[in-house]
């Protein structure tokens, strides 16, 4: 899913509170930021095949570091803890560690069989939702809309920069989905790779928003 784990963040800006929006999108994408790195490493594998579903070229053949569920936890733990530890704040690190796990959950709704429990685990889940683009894009784009939704109303700008952040964030993010669905399957797995590392932007940019944007009582 790639919009999905967007719109979860946004939704959990109001009842987490005090984390960053930067720091909410960096937890429910964290497994996808974590996964250029281990393909970079040669520590998990992916395979680009055109047409694998109607939405993804991508046979996640093996990513057991960044996609199992109980790497999953263990990455959710980590940066919950992190949090916790320099902001004692437990009502935001318990949404953290939703917002990560809840990264686990929506790619087990999208994805075809490949996601592991564990490293090493043979059983994997997938619910395939992935094979309808149709389906892919109500799903999504109904998730994306409740979750812009939430964060408006929970959320107020300080500055006409608060504004034109949020919504360029959205217009972007939009234009990737799209394209990536419709456009052509990447070029190479160094390409991929490079396109997964851009990821890491979308964090930064939820950091930028946040600054320029407060809570409404
Ligand atoms: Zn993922």
């Amino acid at each position: 899913m790639f919009l999905g784990h967007v719109a979860v963040g946004l939704a959990a800006k109001k009842p987490s509170r005090k984390p960053s929006l930067g720091t909410l999108l960096l937890a429910v994408e964290l497994p996808n930021l974590l996964w250029p790195i281990f393909l970079a490493l040669g520590l998990e594998r992916v395979y680009i095949v055109p047409g694998f579903t109607a939405v993804s070229p991508l046979d996640f053949v093996s990513y057991p570091l960044s996609h199992s569920l109980l790497a999953d936890i263990g990455w959710a733990s980590l940066v919950a803890g992190v949090y916790y530890l320099a902001k004692k704040d437990d009502r935001g690190a318990y949404w953290i560690w939703v917002c990560v796990m809840s990264h686990w959950i929506l790619d087990a709704i999208s994805h075809r069989p490949d996601l592991p429990f564990y490293p090493g685990g043979q059983v994997e889940v997938g619910l395939g939702l992935w094979n309808s683009r149709p389906g892919t894009i109500l799903v999504e784009g109904a998730m994306l809309a409740g979750g812009i939704y939430l964060y408006l109303r929970a959320t107020r700008p300080r500055d006409t920069v608060g504004d034109w952040t949020f919504w360029s964030l959205i217009a972007v993010i939009v234009v990737l989905y799209l394209g990536s669905m419709f456009g052509p399957p990447p070029p190479s797995r160094r390409a991929l790779e490079a396109m997964a590392l851009g990821l890491w932007l979308i964090p930064a940019w939820g950091y930028w928003i946040d600054r320029h944007r407060e809570l409404r009582l």
